[in-house]
């Protein structure tokens, strides 16, 4: 099993940190030239409109919207959620656009800018929650669901292959929403 990791900006290393810890191996993808066959793929959190630019600059866009839309299972973490969500609430632009969720960007307002709670995760159980600046999710659309909610607002989802998750599990000590990735890639393989 392969991990591809999105390098080009934001908290990739927490990932590929996360991972080692994991015994996954992964490596780091930062432009065409690094692209090669994986069997998941992680978009890290950082800035969306930064990545949604470099993704383009890099010639990456294309090729990896096409392996999302051709099932390539996607861990996602709040930019990266933007990155894969149909459409931003407050923002006119969309990016990958591979799942069927609406989100709110930067929801939380300045003063909850970033925050810690537990909340509990379908199929994974309570886990520590690292909110940075992050989106939640308005609306779950056609075959998407939700998986965790924190104070009414949707955190967490899925839609087939495609997990996203608000909140920042590589920033936690936690391991089991990589874990829950894994199983993804595991099932996916078979
Ligand atoms: N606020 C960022 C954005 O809108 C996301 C923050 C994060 O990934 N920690 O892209």
């Amino acid at each position: 099993m392969l991990i591809g990791i999105l390098a080009l900006q934001g908290a990739f290393l927490e990932h590929a940190k996360m991972l080692d810890r994991l015994g996954v191996p992964h490596y780091e993808i930062r432009n065409l030239g690094t692209l090669r066959p994986m069997d998941g793929l992680i978009l890290p959190g950082g800035e969306s409109t930064t990545m949604g630019k470099l993704l383009r600059d890099e010639g990456l866009f294309e090729p990896l919207r096409d392996l999302i839309k051709n099932g390539l299972p996607v861990f996602a973490t709040c930019a990266g959620l933007i990155l894969l969500a149909k459409k931003i609430d407050n923002d006119a632009r969309s990016y990958f656009a591979t799942m069927n969720v609406d989100v709110v960007r930067n929801a939380y307002g300045r003063q909850l800018g970033s925050f810690r709670t537990e909340a509990p995760m379908d199929g994974i159980g309570t886990i520590p929650m690292v909110f940075i600046r992050a989106p939640y999710v308005a609306r779950t659309n056609g075959t998407s669901r939700v998986l965790a909610t924190v104070d009414g607002h949707i955190v967490a989802v899925r839609e087939g292959n495609q997990l996203g998750t608000a909140f920042h599990p590589e920033l936690s000590e936690n391991l089991s929403v990589h874990r829950y990735f894994i199983e993804i890639i595991k099932h996916n393989l078979q």
